[in-house]
C-alpha cells in the first residue's frame, strides 16, 4: 500500500485556483496532470493561452508607455492608480527578464482589475508547494 501510494502521488493531478494578490478573488483555475499540457481556465470560462515571451513584453511595454503619457497629463496626474499601474509594469518587464523567455499565462482579476504574467514552470512550482487549493499569486 505504501509504496503503491506513495508511486501514486507523484501521478497525482493538482487542480488548484489562483487567487489574486491585491483583492483574494478567485481569477483562475489551473489543472496539472501526468502527461498532458497545463491548461488554465479564467473564472469566466475561457481557456487562459500562454503568450510568446516577446509579444508579453511588447503589450507591457505599450501599457506602460500609455500609462507614462496618461500621467504627463495635468487632468490624471493626480490618479492615484497611476504610479501603481507604472510600478507593477515595470515590475513585469523585470520578471519577464528572468524567465529565460518561457511563455507566460496572463491571468486577470475581473474584481479589481489587476493582472499578473506568470510563466508555467512558476506557476506549477507553487502548486506543487501550495498545502492548499487556493494559490495566492502576488
Ligand atoms: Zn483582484
Amino acid at each position: 500500500m505504501g509504496s503503491v501510494g506513495g508511486f501514486l502521488s507523484v501521478f497525482r493531478s493538482h487542480q488548484r485556483e489562483l487567487v489574486c494578490g491585491y483583492c483574494a478573488s478567485v481569477m483562475a483555475l489551473i489543472d496539472l496532470r501526468p502527461f498532458r499540457h497545463p491548461r488554465v481556465t479564467h473564472v469566466n470560462g475561457a481557456t487562459v493561452l500562454p503568450m510568446g515571451e516577446g509579444m508579453a513584453r511588447r503589450v507591457t511595454q505599450t501599457r506602460l508607455a500609455s500609462a507614462r503619457e496618461v500621467q504627463a497629463d495635468p487632468l490624471f496626474v493626480r490618479d492615484p492608480d497611476l504610479p501603481c499601474f507604472i510600478e507593477h509594469s515595470e515590475r513585469q518587464l523585470d520578471y519577464l527578464a528572468r524567465q529565460g523567455g518561457e511563455p507566460v499565462y496572463e491571468l486577470l482579476c475581473t474584481d479589481c482589475g489587476a493582472n499578473y504574467l506568470r510563466s508555467m514552470p512558476h506557476l506549477s512550482a507553487q502548486v506543487r508547494r501550495s498545502a492548499t487549493s487556493r494559490v495566492t499569486v502576488s
